[in-house]
């Protein structure tokens, strides 16, 4: 599951959503630190699903993750996978991009 560390009731599909079910108990007392990762993750989780739908498969949900996989799908002209290719950081130029698709430079 995706839920966040001591979740009381488990089952959420996501972290954002974990949260939004937590936060109805925290309430007034959630931090503004809280809140600004929540904002975050809520944001890199709409970006992950906006890449996802178009294809492409980041390392992972933070934002510098979807990012490398942006550019590197923007190289390689195929969404990016990151199951199948080497890691995006790897893929930063036409160079590297061919080298990913081939195994040939
Ligand atoms: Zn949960």
């Amino acid at each position: 599951m995706n839920c966040r560390t001591g979740c009381p009731t488990g089952g959420h599909a996501s972290w954002g959503e974990c949260a939004r079910a937590a936060n109805i108990s925290i309430g007034a007392v959630m931090t503004s630190e809280f809140k600004e990762s929540y904002e975050q993750t809520d944001r890199e989780l709409k970006e992950y699903r906006s890449v996802r739908a178009e294809g492409i498969q980041p390392e992972g949900t933070t934002m510098n993750k979807i990012e490398l996989a942006k550019t590197a799908t923007k190289l390689l002209g195929r969404p990016y996978n990151a199951e199948k290719d080497p890691p995006a950081k790897f893929i930063r130029s036409k160079q590297s991009a061919t080298f990913a698709k081939t195994g040939e430079i």
